[in-house]
């Protein structure tokens, strides 16, 4: 069974309230984008199943999310058995895309497929909780509200039809120590949830991407974040209606309107960093 898996995005990113069990509530607009994963889900060969891609340093065993997923499968449902799994990856790692989230989601769904378990999506995205925070979004796609640690979704009105580039720089971003420098009532800047929620019910978009941010942004260390800066300066030089960081970074993305001005800006940030990509948004799985 072929799947693919949707990298994801952040519109907002906003971060309410630490936790007594030391995790914080979050308020994320999350969106779902074209630039994916392509998975292959078979009956496993061996007594174990191997989870094998095009990159190396990826576990290929039961610690590769796409494993994670089939194990919290198989122990919700008491169905399925061991399982191989192909993934081309064209998701950065490390990169605020969800990427391995999003492998995990395709692995619930193929499973569920393959075992007829007949499950949910929302049955689904409960089991992607005790994979990962995100697993739950990349369960459902398109655009939703993600709250307390990211998976209690509330599905949103569709992020109008536009162009988005990403581009990752080559450092990643450790998402414990950005958590560890935030202090709630510092954060000086916040994006206006409320409004964005609003516009995507209108369908207008540059009211979306006028209200965009990721309070990450503000405990960057410096030299980070004038590098986010100047990818975000280059994208709105390029026509780009907003641009901001995804999740705990570094990628960022800018959305357009106009094809062309969304190739201008891929062709122009291609010339300095290896990970720029063009999509656009993705509907719910
Ligand atoms: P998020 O946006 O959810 O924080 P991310 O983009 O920062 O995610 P991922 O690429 O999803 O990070 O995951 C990175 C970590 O997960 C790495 O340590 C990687 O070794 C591990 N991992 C396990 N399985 C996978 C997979 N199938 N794809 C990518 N990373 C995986």
């Amino acid at each position: 069974m072929e799947l693919s898996a949707n990298a994801k995005i952040n519109l907002t990113l906003d971060i309410l309230r630490k936790r007594e069990d030391g995790y914080h509530d979050l308020q994320m607009v999350m969106q779902a984008v074209t630039l994916a994963d392509t998975l292959t889900v078979v009956p496993a060969r061996g007594v174990e199943g191997q989870a094998l891609s095009d990159l190396h340093f990826l576990p290929t065993g039961g610690k590769n999310l796409a494993q994670v997923a089939a194990a919290a499968f198989r122990q919700a449902t008491g169905l399925g058995g061991e399982v191989d799994v192909s993934i081309q990856k064209h998701v950065p790692v490390c990169a605020g895309l969800a990427g391995g989230s999003a492998d995990a989601a395709a692995v619930l769904s193929a499973m569920n497929r393959l075992t007829g378990a007949g499950l949910s999506p929302t049955e689904l995205a409960k089991i992607g909780e005790q994979v990962g925070s995100d697993v739950p979004f990349c369960v459902l796609g398109g655009t939703a509200l993600a709250e307390s640690r990211g998976e209690v979704l509330t599905p949103l009105a569709p992020l109008p039809p536009c162009h988005i580039v990403i581009c990752k720089p080559p450092f990643s971003i450790s998402t414990p120590q950005l958590f560890g420098r935030v202090k709630v009532k510092k954060i000086v800047r916040r994006p206006d949830t409320a409004g964005v929620i609003a516009a995507l019910e209108a369908g207008d978009l540059t009211g979306v991407a006028r209200r965009m941010y990721n309070v990450f942004e503000d405990v960057l260390e410096p030299r980070r974040l004038s590098e986010i800066n100047s990818i975000k300066a280059a994208l709105i030089d390029c026509g780009a209606l907003g641009a901001s960081m995804s999740g705990s970074g570094p990628s960022v993305f800018g959305l357009f309107d106009q094809k062309n001005r969304a190739q201008e800006a891929l062709e122009r940030l291609t010339k300095g960093y290896r990970g720029v990509f063009l999509c656009g948004p993705a509907g719910p799985r």
